[in-house]
Order: C-alpha cells, then structure tokens, then sequence
C-alpha cells in the first residue's frame, strides 16, 4: 500500500495540548498529520509506503523539486515512534534541497526513512519493496544510502527501480574521498577568510574522528603540511594517524580545549552545544559533521565569539556532488573539479555573513533559498 497524504486531518500539536494524559505514541498513530507537523514546511509529498508481505513501513518525503527531480538518501532506524520517523524524513528531506541548491546541482531535496532495526530485520524482499515504492513516484525521487543502508541494499532495490544512486556500477562509488576533499576545499575557504592564510601549510588542524571521512581529510591536511591533533574512539585508528602523519594523539574529551586554528568535527551530530561552547579555543569550526549545532542558537554564539563556522550542510556536500556525475561518462577529475567549489560557495556565504551581521548558517540558508525557490529561479531565468 502506498499511501500519499494530500489533505490535513487534525491539528496534532493542538491534540497533545488538549490531552495531557493521553499516551503521546497512541496519539502520534492517531493523530500523525504532516501538514501540521512542526517539521511541515511546504514539502511538496509524503508517501507512507506499508508491505505486508516483508514487512517494510517506510515513509518518503520530497521537499522540494524546482531545481529538478529530488535525491536523498534511505535512513533505516528503529524509531520509537511513527512521528518520530516522521520528523526526520520531513527535515532530512528540507535539508536535501538547500544542500543541492548551494551545491550548485540541478537537483530536489527528498528523503526516505524505513521503520525498522538495520542489524535484524534487513531482507531482499524488503529492499524490493521499498524499491517499487521509489518506482512508482516515477523519478521524482532517487533513494541513495544513508545511517543504516548499505550499498548492497540500494543494489537489491535498484533490481526494481533505475532511480537509485550511490552504487559502485554507476561510477561514483564511495562519496567519502569526495566529502574529504570538499571539507578540505572547505577549510581553506574558512582560514582564508578568518586567519587570511592562502593554505593551511603551518596551521593546526583538530580533527575528531578519524572514519571514512576523517581519514582522507586528514591526508589532504598532512599533505599541505598542517599540524594534525586527532582523536577518535578508537585507539587502533589513533595509533596510525600518529605513525601516518605525525599527528598528536588526545582523548576524546580533550579534543574540544586544545588550541588550534580548526576544530574539524567528523565524527557526530549536536557536538556544538552548551558544554563544548565554553571549551572551544579555536577561531574557525568547519567539518563533516551533519547537523553540527545543537539547536540554532549554538550557531548565533558562536558568530557573538566571532568563531567562523562552515554550515555543515555546504561543506559536507563533496558526496552529493561526486553522485550527481554518476553514470556511463563518470569522470572523477571533473567531479572533484565541481567539488572544489565548496570552496568559493563558502567564501560567498562568509561575505554575505560577515556585511549583514548574520551568523553563517543564516546566510548560508537566504542563499540557498534564493537558489530554489520558484519566484527567485524564474527571475534569474527571464
Ligand atoms: P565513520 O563512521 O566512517 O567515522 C566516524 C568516526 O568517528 C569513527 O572512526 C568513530 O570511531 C569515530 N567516533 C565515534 N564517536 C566518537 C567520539 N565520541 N569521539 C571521537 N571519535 C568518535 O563516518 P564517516 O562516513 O567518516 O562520517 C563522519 C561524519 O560526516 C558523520 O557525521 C557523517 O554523517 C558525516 N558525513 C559523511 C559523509 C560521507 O560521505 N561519508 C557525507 C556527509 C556527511
């Protein structure tokens, strides 16, 4: 059963008002309305997408399609509630179009979540379902991997449907060297706006997290001679930064005191927050990071202490633009090329901030906005 929402029901927040005493998850499978959801922001559909015979309960959401069709990735979670999985499609998917907008890609925001434990109840029959859902919105939406969905889960979904991206046979393959490089790309725009400097040769970088993504950046880093101080939970990866590149090794407290130039977070979400706010001794944060501020005042204190922050969502973007090239012509020179203008898009966004006193990621938003919305595409088209 696909089915897609068109029409309000009741207001749920009201609802949760009015009835205090109910049990909040009987009322989110009630009451469960997207057009009054506080996440609700214009998304142009929501398909709630049930298999009975696998299992599957997903849920897609396609925020926005001006710049053309959307492409997001598939998150599979064991959410505690269906309004819970609501949430996160509706933001994931609103955060898909700014990226693809301020990456410069002729392409949506949309984004697909599964109801479900990745590590327990993963199965082809499931994946192919969730495949013919993707099928039946005809190409307005491509599914890609995310938290929770492997490459040989899409594979098993794309054996239903062509709207399908991020597998090894359509060129791009693994979007983490590209996601390095852009936040590389990233960090010089930032220390050449904040320190003046042309290159990071001399400064030093704190790199937390050393995975798919914080591995590459720190090569990229080691090779234009910066200083590394890493950390990561794991102490084998910490051993081989410091044999690889020299880097100095600290816990994973100590990561947010230490004086460097760049914080560089590439391990996990909110890590901008009330605790480390007040232990940051750096003039610039930019890394891999998704969804790095806490809440959105994080980001309006750190521009008042004048730290110069990369909005996640712009730096990160390397891997979504790699994507974008996927097909028979897949060319990587070219799409590095496209990645490095994270580089210049930043370098905009911190104009933009600093001449009209808005935190980054406010500026980074109007710019983003301005790339996607009808009204401003038509006027730049005529
Ligand atoms: P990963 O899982 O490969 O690496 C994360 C690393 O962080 C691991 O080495 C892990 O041990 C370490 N870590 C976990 N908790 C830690 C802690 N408390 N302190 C220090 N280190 C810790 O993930 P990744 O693909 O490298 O992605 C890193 C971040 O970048 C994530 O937030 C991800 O959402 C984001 N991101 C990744 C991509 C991509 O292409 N992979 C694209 C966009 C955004």
């Amino acid at each position: 059963m696909l089915l897609r929402l068109h029409k309000p029901t009741e207001n749920f927040k009201r609802v949760i008002e009015m009835n205090p005493h109910l049990d909040r998850q009987q009322l989110d499978r009630n009451t469960m309305t997207p057009f009054s959801h506080p996440e609700f922001d214009g998304h142009e559909e929501v398909a709630f997408c049930n298999d009975a015979e696998s299992g599957l309960k997903a849920i897609i959401a396609i925020h926005n399609t001006n710049r053309g069709p959307a492409l997001g990735g598939c998150r599979m979670w064991p959410y505690a509630s269906d309004d819970d999985a609501l949430t996160d499609a509706l933001r994931l998917s609103r955060g898909m179009t700014y990226k693809s907008a301020l990456a410069g890609l002729n392409m949506g925001g949309g984004k697909s979540v599964i109801i479900g434990n990745a590590k327990s109840m993963k199965s082809e029959t499931l994946f192919r379902a969730m495949g013919r859902f993707v099928d039946s919105l005809g190409g307005r939406y491509s599914i890609a991997e995310d938290v929770g969905i492997s490459v040989a889960d899409v594979e098993m979904m794309a054996q239903e449907t062509e709207f399908v991206a991020g597998t090894p046979e359509r060129g791009a393959g693994d979007p983490s060297p590209s996601t390095a490089y852009g936040v590389y790309m990233g960090i010089r725009a930032a220390v050449a706006h904040r320190l003046n400097r042309s290159s990071v040769s001399g400064l030093t970088i704190a790199v937390q997290g050393l995975g798919s993504v914080g591995w590459n950046l720190c090569k990229y880093l080691s090779d234009d001679g910066a200083k590394l101080i890493v950390t990561d939970i794991d102490q084998t990866v910490i051993a081989h930064a410091v044999e690889s590149f020299g880097a100095t090794a600290v816990t994973t407290d100590a990561i947010y005191g230490v004086e460097a130039d760049v914080f560089a977070p590439c391990a996990l979400g909110a890590i901008i927050n009330d605790e480390t706010l007040k232990l940051l001794r750096v003039p610039v944060v930019a890394g891999s990071s998704n969804n790095q501020l806490a809440e959105p005042r994080h980001g309006i204190e750190l521009h008042k202490r004048g730290i110069l922050y990369a909005p996640d969502y712009v730096i990160n973007a390397g891997g979504v633009i790699n994507i974008s090239h996927e097909g028979p012509e897949y060319d990587m020179e070219k799409a590095f090329a496209h990645v490095a203008k994270i580089h210049d898009t930043l370098g905009e966004i911190f104009k933009r901030s600093e001449a009209s006193g808005t935190p980054t990621f406010q500026a980074a938003d109007h710019l983003a906005e301005e790339r996607f919305r009808r009204e401003t595409l038509t006027s730049s088209a005529a």
